[in-house]
């Protein structure tokens, strides 16, 4: 029986140790990926990185406004005038998301896009929206003009000129099926990380949990703390890489769907979340409800948590966040 034992033990720790990352990055929906899967060899490895892409892949054709042949496009192309039969799949991402409107007083909404007119991160934009084509356009904006029609399988915009956009829950709600898909497949640890969206399961070949440095934009060099990230999404969103500059002012690419002003006040939101697709919804809607808000909005959410660098520096975390 000993004996038996020893063999075994020798067993798994031989194969534990014979576990490899192996990595790949390219881009995807627009942005950086990186696929990270645990495996023994890379031939394995590749076929499970391909699976994870085709996944991402297939999604972004789903949810795409950019592609004029995707659903979101055609929901979009016939705002106001009918609605459109679509996949169950995304009929339940947009009920999902007007789900989280609700939750966040409508600070997040899909329908913000059609504010996407108006404010450009291209280098584009020459002046300021003024009054009147921000009102015009907010007037659009409405998570509750969008009509979901369970028993038809359909999704209809009620106002002309309405659009929806993913920008804000796409990764990581395509980061979410993909770990899905790899777990269903048999893959042990891994993480897909959607340009910071971190999306990890299992652990490290070593058998430590996946690390996850917070640094300060302010002070990118030095992490401010090192947490243990397992079979959990960290999503991180910032204003530091997308904005616009006019008389000094920095105006980010959140926006306040009830204003039409870009979000103030926070440089920094990171979100903890046991999925990938809640996080990034609620990083982006924590920067507009703002810190107190945000914060409150956060502690009252099982399993969820955050941190906050405001436009000051100052660091504010949700009540389960132990660090100094
Ligand atoms: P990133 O994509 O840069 O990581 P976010 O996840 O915070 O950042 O998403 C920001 C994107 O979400 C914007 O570029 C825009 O497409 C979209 N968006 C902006 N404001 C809102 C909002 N209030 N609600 C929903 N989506 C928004
Ligand atoms: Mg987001």
């Amino acid at each position: 029986m000993k004996f038996l034992y020893l063999i075994l033990l020798f067993f798994s720790s031989y194969s534990l140790s014979a576990q490899q990352v192996f990595d790949r990055k390219l881009k995807l929906m627009g942005s950086s990926f990186e696929i990270i899967v645990v495996e023994k060899d890379s031939t394995k490895a590749n076929v499970y990185i391909d699976l994870a892409i085709e996944e991402i892949s297939r999604i972004e054709k789903l949810i795409s406004s950019w592609d004029s042949a995707s659903q979101t496009s055609e929901i979009i192309r016939n705002a106001g005038i009918k609605p459109v039969k679509v996949d169950t799949e995304l009929i339940q991402l947009i009920e999902r998301s007007k789900r989280i409107s609700e939750l966040t007083d409508g600070a997040f909404d899909i329908s913000y896009a059609s504010m996407d007119k108006l404010w450009k991160f291209d280098g584009s934009m020459t002046e300021l929206p003024t009054e009147t084509e921000m009102t015009n356009s907010v007037a659009r904006v409405g998570f509750e003009n969008i009509i979901i029609n369970k028993e038809n399988q359909t999704v209809f915009l009620k106002n002309k000129g309405m659009k929806i956009g993913f920008g804000a829950i796409g990764k990581g709600y395509a980061a979410d099926r993909a770990k899905e898909l790899l777990i269903l497949r048999g893959v042990k640890a891994g993480i897909i990380n959607a340009s910071g969206d971190m999306n990890t399961w299992g652990k490290q070949p070593n058998g430590d949990e996946w690390d996850i440095a917070i640094t300060n934009p302010l002070n990118k060099n030095k992490a401010f703390a090192i947490l243990p990230i397992s079979n959990h999404a960290v999503v991180t969103s910032g204003n530091y890489e997308k904005y616009v500059v006019f008389d000094g002012i920095r105006y980010t690419h959140i926006i306040d769907p009830r204003s039409g002003y870009p979000a103030t006040g926070i440089i920094s939101v990171t979100v903890f979340a046991p999925k990938a697709e809640i996080a990034d919804a609620l990083a982006t809607s924590i920067f507009v409800m703002g810190t107190e808000v945000g914060i409150d909005r956060v502690n009252q959410l099982a399993q969820i948590e955050c941190i906050i660098i405001d436009n000051d520096g100052n660091i504010h975390k949700s009540q389960h966040i132990k660090i100094n």
